[in-house]
């Protein structure tokens, strides 16, 4: 997502074309392997989507997000991503491959034990469109 408009990869390579492309929209970036962000054409012939974040208004305010496969879910909380080890209460940070130690518990009764909730870096960005989770 830049400047509220959302791209799509081709191929995984650097290129992103604006989702609106089928839409006839020619705004295009390319994404660099560091991260920088050349803006190859950033005009675009429509308003930016109107993206909202999810909120349940449930006390503990979790989500469950169903995964690409669909056969497991990451828990959503404070707008951190964890997920399940083995089926169990315990789900650690999805981050946890990058050295970050968050993890909590999340009992059958949708009691939540926040075991450690310091993250060693920023949220994933996700939105909601028509109630589905979109990961950026
Ligand atoms: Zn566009
Ligand atoms: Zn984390």
């Amino acid at each position: 997502m830049l400047n509220g408009y959302t791209y799509s990869q081709i191929n995984y390579t650097v290129h992103w074309f604006c989702s609106s492309k089928m839409a006839g929209c020619l705004a295009r970036i390319r994404r660099l392997p560091d991260g920088k962000i050349l803006r190859v054409n950033t005009v675009h012939n429509h308003p930016p989507p109107n993206y909202v974040v999810c909120h349940d208004g449930k006390k503990e305010n979790v989500k469950m997000i169903p995964t690409r496969s669909g056969k497991k879910f990451l828990l959503m909380l404070d707008s951190f991503t964890y997920s399940q080890i083995n089926y169990s209460v315990r789900w650690v940070c999805s981050s946890k491959a990058q050295g970050c130690e968050a993890r909590l518990r999340y009992y059958p009764s949708g009691e939540i034990v926040r075991v450690n909730t310091q993250h060693n870096h920023p949220p994933p960005k996700y939105i909601c469109r028509n109630g589905v989770y979109i990961k950026l």
